[in-house]
């Protein structure tokens, strides 16, 4: 895969902004997959390849927004009710037989398109009825209780752009303008694998100093719900020539191998010099906590299937991305929302959704250091004045799977917050958002 060029992300400090990641994701990655075609059914979660451009007016006709009574507007007596003769009903998916003349009114439906002359619609709990005639009362604008041709998208205006991931709204969207296909990039490859010789597959026995895998659970999960195709290449020892063997095979075949533990400075952490045999590394400590280390990097390619970008001055791109997650879980979660998902949306050839923290008021008390973005588990409550509130999860180390489960979020300091007091604002992810 052609999308990470050697010299993208030449960086010497210390340590990496978030900011500044997500910056050279978005600039030097390019979209790796290419075009196909699905039917709305199967449309949802995939990232839109053409942009969609509305064959028909939505609504294609006008029609009447309630049960009522459809009326022109300028036989309305502007002093007192008006008194109208009933001469047609018409239901949502019905024409009136005729045209609306002086001094008549038509009684409609929801969904039932305009009579001729109509402009006007009284909702049927404004109206009395008497005799034949339907007497409606003073101070209806025109035009009001009706909906137009076109006033919600117009015929060839721009409906879905290219790189809009599908949600449900945009598959209905799609049918309503009687699309049945789409063409949608395929899926991202995402080879997984964990790494630790402590870490061993559920199901089977744990032994001494053993700990049950939860990171290849925790990342499969993630990419699928981002629209990815996850390969699970199980869990690798912690043994250099083998690391380096196995992420240089999955780089052959998918765009992007992701790995979780063994990047840290400890003896037994080989996934730097891992990379470093097989590619290059761009970077690999982010200021960041819960997460400090992540290798990023390029496993050298050439990848077997150059993008359709290759020849607009990405030239020079040379491989598969690699990124090395941390091994503590809530590391793992955290570092993939900044770094992973960014990556794979752009490789996926999605538009940037930037994450909106959403303001809460703090609850705890909280000390950090300057310099690196924190992020705190956090749950929510209503206080007694009625102010959403978010409360620290007692034990908040990064190993800590609880921390992640018992709580709805992650409250977001940023790196020049050096303490937050209790009753001041800070941002709030919630997990939902960050899941999809
Ligand atoms: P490491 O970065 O390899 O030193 O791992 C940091 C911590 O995360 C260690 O306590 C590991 O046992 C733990 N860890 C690593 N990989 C996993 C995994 N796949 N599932 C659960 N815990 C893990
Ligand atoms: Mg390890």
């Amino acid at each position: 895969m052609a999308q990470l060029s050697d010299d993208c992300f030449a960086f010497n400090g210390p340590l990496l902004p978030v900011a500044e990641a997500e910056r050279l994701i978005a600039e030097r990655v390019a979209p790796v997959a290419g075009p196909e075609v699905v039917t709305l059914a199967n449309a949802a979660g995939r990232v839109l390849a053409e942009d969609v451009v509305a064959p028909v007016d939505l609504p294609p006709f006008d029609n009447s927004a309630v049960d009522g009574y459809a009326v022109r507007a300028a036989d309305l007596d502007g002093e007192r009710d008006s008194r109208l003769t009933i001469v047609d009903r018409v239901a949502a998916g019905h024409a009136a037989k005729s045209a609306l003349k002086v001094g008549q009114a038509i009684r409609i439906f929801t969904g039932a398109p305009m009579p001729t002359g109509a402009d006007t619609v009284f909702m049927q709990e404004d109206c009395r009825l008497d005799d034949g005639a339907v007497i409606v009362p003073l101070g209806l604008k025109r035009g009001a209780n009706t909906r137009l041709a076109g006033e919600d998208i117009r015929a060839g205006a721009m409906a879905l752009p290219a790189g809009r991931r599908l949600a449900v709204q945009h598959v209905a969207l799609a049918a309503a303008l009687g699309l049945t296909t789409l063409a949608v990039r395929r899926r991202v490859r995402v080879a997984v694998f964990s790494t630790g010789d402590e870490i061993v597959e559920p199901g089977t026995k744990l032994p001494r100093a053993a700990l049950y895998d939860s990171n290849r659970y925790l990342l499969a999960g993630l990419i699928t719900r981002l629209g990815g195709e996850v390969t699970d290449l199980g869990i690798l020892k912690d043994d250099r020539p083998a690391l380096s063997h196995a992420i240089a095979a999955a780089a052959v075949d998918h765009d992007l191998v992701l790995t979780s533990g063994g990047v840290s400075t400890g003896e037994a952490d080989h996934m730097r010099a891992a990379l470093e045999s097989v590619g290059r590394l761009v970077f690999w400590r982010l200021a960041i906590k819960p997460g400090r280390p992540v290798a990023m990097g390029v496993i050298r390619g050439p990848h077997p299937n150059p993008p359709p970008q290759a020849g607009e001055g990405r030239e020079g791109a040379d491989g598969t991305a690699f990124v090395g997650l941390p091994g503590n879980p809530v590391a793992v979660f955290v570092t993939f929302v900044r770094v992973v998902r960014p990556l794979l949306l752009r490789l996926s050839g999605a538009l940037p959704e930037p994450l909106i923290a959403l303001p809460v008021r703090s609850a705890f008390p909280y000390k950090k250091r300057k310099g690196r973005r924190e992020y705190v588990r956090v749950k929510l409550r209503t206080a007694s004045d009625g102010v959403i509130e978010a409360e620290k999860y007692a034990q908040d180390g990064a190993g800590v799977l609880t921390s992640l489960t018992e709580t709805d979020g992650l409250a977001e300091l940023d790196e020049d917050v050096t303490k937050v007091e209790p009753g001041a604002a800070i941002g709030f992810h919630p997990y939902v958002s960050l899941l999809g």
